[in-house]
C-alpha cells in the first residue's frame, strides 16, 4: 500500500463528518448507515479491503472462443425444444460476434491500442415470440456455454431519464456484478431485454408509450452502438462515495467505465398486432399476395415477411430497429411440444419433481398418460412452457404435502392421479397408513444392535412388537427407530437389575412392552426380585434337605 494512500485516506471520524455534512445538505437523514461503505473504512479491515484487486483476466478465456454455429445449436438442442430457426440465427450471431471480438482483441494486443477503421456491424438480435416459448432460456444457455455474463431486464421498467424507473445504464453495471466485478469480462457480456415491443410509440399500436418509449429507444440505441458507461451509478450516493474513496486511495487510476462496443444485445417481445399489420400490408397487394394473405396461418411464415418498415410502422425508431439486424421468431408451443419438453429437455421440470419427492424417500414416476394430461392443461393456460410448472404444482401439491413421512415409498403419477385427484389421494393416504413390516423389522433390529453396543445388553423385539411399532410409525409419521429410542429410553437400568437378579442374558420385547414400556419394565423388575427370592428360598431348602439327609 502506498504512503500517499495512507496519508490521503480520511480516518473514520473525518469520514463520518463528511457523510453527515453531505447528507445534511441533501436533506437526508444523516444518521443513516451505508453498510458497504462502513466495512470499507473501519479499523484494521480497511487495510485489507483497500488492497488492489487481483488481476484475473477471465475475459481472455473468451478469446479461446472456438465454437462453430453447429456446436452452439447442438448445445441448445439439449435443453430447448423446437425453435430451430431461432437456435440457428442465434448461434450464427453469437459466433460472428465473439469471433469479431476475438479478432479485435488480437489486434489490440498486437498493436497496443484499439485498431481504427475496421468496419463491423454488430449482430444484435430481435426475437419475436409469445411468452414462455424459450426466448430467455435460449439466451441463458448460450451465455452459460460460452462463459460470459448475462443480464435480463424488462423494457417496461425503464424510463427515459432513469429517475422514475430503472436506468438503462444499470444493465451494463449489472453485467459487472454478474462477472464478479471483472470489468473486462463484463464488456463481452450479453444483455437481454424483454417486452421491447412496449417501447413502440404511437404508430400501429395504441399500447405504445409514445414520448417516453421513444426516449428509452434512443438511450438503448446509444448502448447498442458504442458508449462508455460509468462503473458507478451517478444517481446512487453510495456508489459515488465509493468512487470518491477509490479515487482518494489511488484506485481511481483503474478502469472506471465499461465500453459497450462488444456487448451483445438481444431484445424480444410478443409484438402482438404486428402480425395483423403485416397481413394488412400483404393483402393490400404491395408485394403481390392479394387475397390469399388471410390464409397464412403460421406465424413463422408470416414473420418471414416482416420488413424494417413494418417495425417502424409498429412504432420503432428507424435507427433503433436498424441496430437489430438479426430477426427471428420463436414459435408458439403446443401440447405435443410440452410433452417433448417434459420428456426430452435436459432441464425438464419432471426431473426436478422427481428429486423433490426423492428427498422424502418417495420414488415418483411420471407416466406418459400424466405427461399428456399436463401438456393439455398447460396449453390451455396460454403462457407457454411456464404453465407446466403451474399445472404440476397444483396437481401435486396435496401429494407433496401428505405423503412425506408416511409408509408410501412410490408414487405413480398417471392420468388417474390427475382425473381422479381425490380418490387417488385417498388411496395413497390409506397406503401410507399401511405398515411396511420389512422396513419396521430392519429399524427395530438396528435399534437392538445399537442398544447392545451402548449397554452390552442383548434385546430383541418380537414379531408382534415390530408389527405394533410399524403401525404406530405409519400413523404418526415417525420412524420405528425414533419410537424405539424414545420408548425404551433408560431401559438399560431396569434390564441390568433384572440381569443381576436372575442372570438373564437376553430380553425379548413384545407388543406389551411396545404398548406400555414403563409398565412392562417395572413388572419385569418386580418379577425378577420374586424369582430371585424364590431361587434363594429353593436353595436354602435344598441345603437344609441335604443337612437333614445327612443327620
Ligand atoms: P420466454 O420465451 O418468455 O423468455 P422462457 O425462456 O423464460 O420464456 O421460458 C420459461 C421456462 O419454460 C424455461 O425456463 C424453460 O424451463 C421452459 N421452456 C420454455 N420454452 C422451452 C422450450 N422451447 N424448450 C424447453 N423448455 C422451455
Amino acid at each position: 500500500m502506498s504512503d500517499k494512500k495512507d496519508k490521503d485516506l480520511p480516518d473514520a471520524d473525518e469520514l463520518q463528518k463528511m457523510l453527515k455534512d453531505m447528507f445534511g445538505k441533501m436533506g437526508v437523514d444523516a444518521s443513516m448507515s451505508f453498510p458497504g461503505f462502513d466495512s470499507l473504512h473501519q479499523g484494521g479491515d480497511a487495510e485489507e479491503t483497500m488492497e488492489e484487486p487481483l488481476e484475473i483476466n477471465q475475459a481472455d478465456a473468451i478469446f479461446d472462443f472456438n465454437y462453430k454455429p453447429r456446436d452452439i445449436k447442438a448445445h441448445l438442442d439439449r435443453f430447448v425444444i423446437r425453435q430451430d430457426e431461432a437456435k440457428k440465427a442465434l448461434s450464427i450471431a453469437v459466433c460472428d460476434h465473439y469471433n469479431h471480438a476475438k479478432y479485435m482483441r488480437g489486434l489490440e494486443q498486437e498493436h497496443g491500442k484499439i485498431p481504427e477503421g475496421i468496419e463491423y456491424q454488430k449482430q444484435n438480435v430481435i426475437v419475436v415470440g409469445p411468452t414462455g416459448v424459450g426466448k430467455t432460456y435460449l439466451v441463458k444457455h448460450i451465455a452459460e456455454m460460452i462463459g460470459v455474463p448475462f443480464v435480463k431486464a424488462d423494457a417496461t421498467k425503464f424510463s427515459e431519464t432513469g429517475y422514475v424507473g430503472g436506468d438503462v445504464d444499470d444493465l451494463v453495471r449489472e453485467l459487472v456484478q454478474k462477472a464478479d466485478g471483472d470489468m473486462d469480462l463484463a464488456e463481452y457480456g450479453i444483455i437481454y431485454i424483454d417486452e421491447v415491443d412496449k417501447l413502440a410509440s404511437g404508430g400501429g399500436q395504441s399500447m405504445g408509450r409514445d414520448v417516453s418509449g421513444r426516449g428509452v429507444q434512443t438511450t438503448l440505441l446509444k448502448l447498442m452502438e458504442e458508449t462508455e458507461v460509468s462503473a458507478r451509478n451517478p444517481n446512487d450516493m453510495k456508489s459515488q462515495m465509493m468512487a470518491m474513496m477509490d479515487f482518494q486511495s489511488g484506485k481511481g487510476a483503474g478502469k472506471d467505465a465499461i465500453n459497450t462496443r462488444h456487448i451483445l444485445f438481444i431484445v424480444s417481445g410478443a409484438f402482438s398486432g404486428l402480425e395483423k399489420m403485416v397481413k394488412k400490408r400483404l393483402s393490400s397487394g404491395q408485394i403481390g399476395f392479394g387475397a390469399d394473405v388471410a390464409e397464412h396461418p403460421i406465424d413463422a411464415e408470416l414473420f418471414g415477411q416482416v420488413n424494417t418498415q413494418d417495425f417502424i410502422d409498429f412504432g420503432f425508431e428507424a435507427e433503433f430497429i436498424g441496430r437489430l439486424p438479426v430477426r427471428v421468431v420463436c414459435e408458439k408451443l403446443e401440447a405435443k411440444d410440452f410433452v417433448n419438453i417434459m420428456q426430452n429437455s435436459e432441464g425438464s421440470l419432471l426431473r426436478q419433481y422427481e428429486r423433490e419427492f426423492a428427498a422424502y424417500g418417495i420414488q415418483a414416476k411420471f407416466e406418459l398418460s400424466a405427461i399428456e394430461r399436463i401438456a393439455e392443461k398447460a396449453e390451455r393456460e396460454n403462457t407457454g412452457a411456464r404453465a407446466l410448472m403451474t399445472v404440476c404444482e397444483s396437481l401435486l401439491r396435496d401429494f407433496k404435502f401428505e405423503l412425506p413421512g408416511t409408509a408410501v415409498s412410490e408414487l405413480s403419477i398417471d392420468a388417474d392421479l390427475i382425473d381422479q385427484h381425490d380418490k387417488v389421494l385417498d388411496k395413497y393416504r390409506e397406503l401410507g397408513r399401511r405398515v411396511d413390516v420389512a422396513k419396521a423389522r430392519e429399524e427395530a433390529d438396528l435399534y437392538c444392535r445399537d442398544f447392545y453396543e451402548k449397554h452390552a445388553i442383548r434385546v430383541k423385539i418380537s414379531d408382534d412388537g415390530v408389527s405394533r411399532l410399524g403401525t404406530e410409525a405409519a400413523e404418526g409419521g415417525r420412524s420405528v427407530l425414533q419410537i424405539c429410542q424414545q420408548r425404551f429410553k433408560d431401559y438399560q437400568f431396569g434390564l441390568k437389575l433384572i440381569q443381576k437378579n436372575t442372570g438373564q442374558g437376553e430380553f425379548e420385547l413384545g407388543d406389551d412392552a411396545v404398548e406400555d414400556a414403563d409398565k412392562f419394565l417395572s413388572e419385569s423388575v418386580v418379577q425378577s426380585y420374586t424369582d430371585a427370592a424364590a431361587t434363594r428360598k429353593g436353595d436354602v431348602e435344598a441345603v437344609e434337605q441335604t443337612k437333614g439327609d445327612g443327620a
